[in-house]
């Protein structure tokens, strides 16, 4: 397992069409999508002796294009990096109100989705390790007290002592070196950030990060090519990033028993009557367009799509009487883990530096604020030239919950979701930087989030829920109502969980799959 976790990409095989699955394939276990909870699943069934199949609806990140390069540069995208788009939709769309930031692509399989749901947008990652291909690396535990309220029917001490370690340890989280941080120009905007929260009373805590801090110092004495400090991040890293291509992914497939399918998109999911479970899978070409449609049998069933998949696909198959028997609360209690976006002008004086390192390393921790809980990572805007812009990801305690919908007639996924949902969320960040301006004589950036609004409000990064843990399932993501289905992903958690939420879908799909593993699996 070591040998292939140490090989990285090259131990995953994206298998040809030809062999991937015929109308007649059964295996023992599936494992729909690559992204964390996925991962976990998949190495501790291979580890266990089952024989897995995962199926990806995105590719294998492993060639590199005309450039060279596997993943295009976030300053100059092309049509890697977006999913089926004409048009690149990053979080930033303007700058001076000036359509400077987004290009027109081409239509391809690119790395990040941004999945347009009414007045929320969510961005996700596609390809052979979901979201770990797009994301900022910033791999947090949270906090025991904020874990225990929005989980109680979890056991915290097996998390906190076995689960949260072990996939910390899996991932290989790593922390900056204080020294580098200090001293390096790659975060200064970050060291402007921590001065001005300062003088307004607000204390800021290192995040710990899956990048690898020691390739970054070769990168700084110019050894390597550049990828976090040449500012690569939302279209994919290509080097230094731990993502699960480099860690849960080449331990899965080295235990000899995983196979990882690219470019196949689960449509629908029936159960047989020998209460074996049937899916149809679409094959994906690179236009877009669906190349064949295969069918695959198993006997276990692991949803791993992500808040958005595993709830679409359980929906459909509950609204199209496929699985009649899901519960009513399937599609419920969904949340943007609070987040919300904005950007303060810094004074002449306070540059914030042409080089940024892609990976935020600090963030502004006011959770403890019984008022107005905020944990505000300090994000960078690596443009390549001197903005005097600080710009931050609040994370906040927004009560408000979405309901995912299933339009029978037209087939389409929706979410019951509005703009004033997100106003805790503003609030509470407003509160937190009125003050850091008031103290540093600062004001906010209208410009930047195609409109005039101080705070994007209208996307997240952090979906959570849908197939809420408890409610939807049982307490180990069992799916109410079937045998042998279970989700393991972001949707089993209740809409929040107070930082960045990687760590805790691993953990939290660590601990249900070793249960299930000891009870389910014969
Ligand atoms: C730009 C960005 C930055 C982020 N930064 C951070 C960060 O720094 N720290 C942090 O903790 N979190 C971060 N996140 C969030 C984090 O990446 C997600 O919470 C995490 O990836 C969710 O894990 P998951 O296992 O639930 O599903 P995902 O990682 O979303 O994986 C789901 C996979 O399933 C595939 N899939 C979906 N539907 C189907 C289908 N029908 N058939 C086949 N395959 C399917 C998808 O293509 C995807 O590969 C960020 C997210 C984004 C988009």
């Amino acid at each position: 397992m070591q040998a292939a976790a140490a090989a990285g990409l090259s131990t995953i095989t994206a298998r040809p069409a030809a062999a991937a699955t015929s109308s007649r394939t059964f295996v023992p276990a599936v494992v729909v999508g690559t992204g964390y909870g996925a991962a976990v699943t998949a190495l501790r069934l291979g580890e266990a002796g089952v024989q897995t199949v995962m199926l990806e609806m995105g590719r294998l990140w492993n060639e590199p294009g005309p450039d060279g390069r596997v993943f295009c540069a976030m300053t100059a995208p092309d049509r890697r990096s977006m999913w089926f788009k004409r048009r690149t939709e990053a979080p930033l769309s303007t700058i001076l109100w000036l359509d400077v930031v987004n290009r027109d692509i081409d239509l391809y399989p690119g790395v990040l989705d941004r999945v347009n749901l009414g007045q929320m947008s969510v961005y996700v990652g596609r390809g052979v390790g979901g979201g770990s291909l797009v994301n900022g690396g910033m791999a947090v535990t949270p906090s025991r007290a904020y874990f225990e309220e929005v989980l109680p029917g979890v056991d915290a001490d097996e998390m906190y002592a076995t689960y949260f370690p072990r996939a910390n340890a899996m991932l290989g989280v790593n922390n900056i070196p204080p020294t580098y941080f200090e001293t390096s120009e790659y975060y200064q905007f970050a060291r402007v950030s921590r001065a001005h929260a300062g003088r307004a009373g607000f204390r800021t805590v290192f995040i710990p990060n899956v990048y690898d801090f020691g390739y970054m110092a070769r990168e700084e004495a110019g050894e390597v090519p550049k990828s976090g400090l040449g500012g690569e991040v939302i279209y994919g890293n290509n080097h230094g990033k731990r993502s699960l291509d480099k860690s849960y992914l080449p331990a899965a497939v080295g235990t000899g028993r995983v196979t990882i399918q690219t470019m196949r998109r689960v449509r629908d999911i029936r159960r047989e009557p020998d209460g074996t479970y049937a899916l149809t899978i679409e094959e994906i070409a690179e236009s877009g367009a669906v190349a064949a449609t295969h069918e695959i049998g198993c006997r276990y069933l692991f949803l791993g799509a992500g808040s958005l998949g595993s709830t679409e696909l359980l929906l459909r198959a509950r609204e199209t009487g496929t699985l009649p028997d899901l519960s009513p609360a399937l599609g419920t209690g969904w949340g943007t883990n609070g987040n919300v976006m904005t950007a303060r002008a810094n004074h002449i004086w306070d540059p914030t530096g042409c080089k940024q390192s892609g990976l935020p390393s600090l963030a502004i921790d006011d959770w403890n604020n019984p008022a107005r809980p905020v944990f505000a990572e300090i994000a960078p805007m690596p443009a390549g030239i001197e903005t005097w812009i600080s710009l931050y990801l609040a994370i906040t305690k927004n009560p408000e919950r979405g309901t995912f919908t299933y339009d029978r007639a037209s087939g389409k996924f929706g979410l019951r979701w509005t703009r004033d949902q997100n106003q805790p969320s503003v609030a509470a960040a407003r509160s937190l930087f009125d003050e850091i301006n008031r103290v540093n004589a600062t004001v906010y950036r209208s410009d930047l989030f195609g409109d005039t609004r101080q705070f994007a409000d209208d996307f997240c990064y952090h979906p959570l829920g849908g197939c809420v843990l408890g409610r939807a399932t049982d307490g180990y993501g069992r799916v109410n109502g079937y045998r042998n289905l279970y989700v393991n992903d972001g949707a089993l958690i209740p809409g929040s969980i107070g930082v960045n939420p990687f760590v805790t879908i691993t953990a939290l799909a660590e601990r249900n799959i070793a249960r299930i593993l000891a009870t389910d699996v014969r």
